[in-house]
């Protein structure tokens, strides 16, 4: 069988260097080239002392990467402004996005999503590549049809550009198909501080948390008369990621669509 021609955009970054060390470690795999800011026309080895054995060619230009190195598949993992011009090359080149980079506008993902259905390519966009995460988020839709008062809490390293997450806006998304419209807290409610309360959606709230030391967590809370529930999972490092970035690489493959979350292809 022929290995899955990749190319990486952001190999510096924290979740870049996990994606690198998957992909190479992966014998279906091959890791083609990067797409990096810097040190266009280097190599990963010259580039930077962590992948000393590792000859790729890095491209700054998308569109000279693609046509060049003609992959398969993109995994972007940047920024949402560089994921976005990424992505819409990788389409127009007739390679099949996947995308973990968080915080696109839902224009942008409109744009990616028509142009990807319209060209028949398969594309990706997982707000969360972790397993258990997309179980959490599961089991908070099917609890949202028990429970209408919800609050969902976000926790990440302080480095981390968008707010909510991804994860978290996907999680509200999944439980609003099934919770009915409620506007929550006393309807006097005032805020001291303005933001105590959280982010709103459809009357529902979420809380970001940034600090040192966490990686990524969440944990959506329910409450009713007289009990709580509280659904949590915690990523502890960013190898955790991975086992979804392997399941997108093998799926996108005989993917034509656009698809949001990587719920959608773990059934
Ligand atoms: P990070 O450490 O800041 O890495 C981002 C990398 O992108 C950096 O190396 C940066 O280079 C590079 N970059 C910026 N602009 C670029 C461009 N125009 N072309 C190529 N590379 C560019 O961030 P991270 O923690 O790895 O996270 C990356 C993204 O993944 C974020 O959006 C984050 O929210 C998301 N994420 C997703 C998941 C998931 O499961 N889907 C999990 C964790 C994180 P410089 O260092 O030169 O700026």
């Amino acid at each position: 069988m022929n290995k899955i021609k990749i190319v990486i955009a952001g190999p510096r970054g924290k979740m870049g260097i996990e994606a690198v060390k998957m992909v190479q470690n992966n014998e279906q795999f091959q890791l083609e080239a990067v797409i990096d800011r810097k040190h266009n026309g280097k190599t990963l080895a010259e580039a930077d002392s962590r992948f000393s054995h590792l000859p790729i060619p890095i491209f700054t230009n998308p569109d000279q990467c693609f046509a060049t190195v003609k992959p398969d598949v993109l995994i972007d993992l940047t920024t949402p402004s560089a994921c976005y011009q990424h992505a819409i090359s990788a389409l127009n080149y007739g390679v099949r996005p996947i995308i973990g980079t968080t915080g696109m506008s839902k224009a942008q993902l409109t744009a990616i999503e028509e142009l990807a259905n319209e060209k028949q390519i398969g594309c990706i966009i997982a707000p969360n590549f972790a397993i258990g995460a997309i179980l959490m988020m599961k089991f908070s839709q099917m609890a949202a049809k028990f429970f209408q008062d919800i609050e969902i809490i976000e926790m990440h390293h302080d480095q981390k550009l968008d707010a909510p997450s991804g994860t978290a806006v996907k999680t509200a998304e999944l439980i609003s198909t099934e919770r009915s419209l409620k506007t929550q807290g006393h309807p006097n409610e005032h805020e001291n501080i303005p933001g105590a309360r959280g982010a709103d959606f459809e009357g529902m709230k979420i809380h970001s948390v940034r600090l040192p030391g966490l990686i990524a967590h969440q944990q959506v809370m329910f409450g009713a008369e007289g009990e709580t529930l509280t659904i949590r999972h915690d990523s502890y490092n960013r190898n955790s990621f991975m086992t979804g970035v392997k399941l997108a690489i093998q799926a996108i493959i005989n993917l034509d669509t656009y698809v949001y979350g990587l719920e959608n292809i773990m059934e």
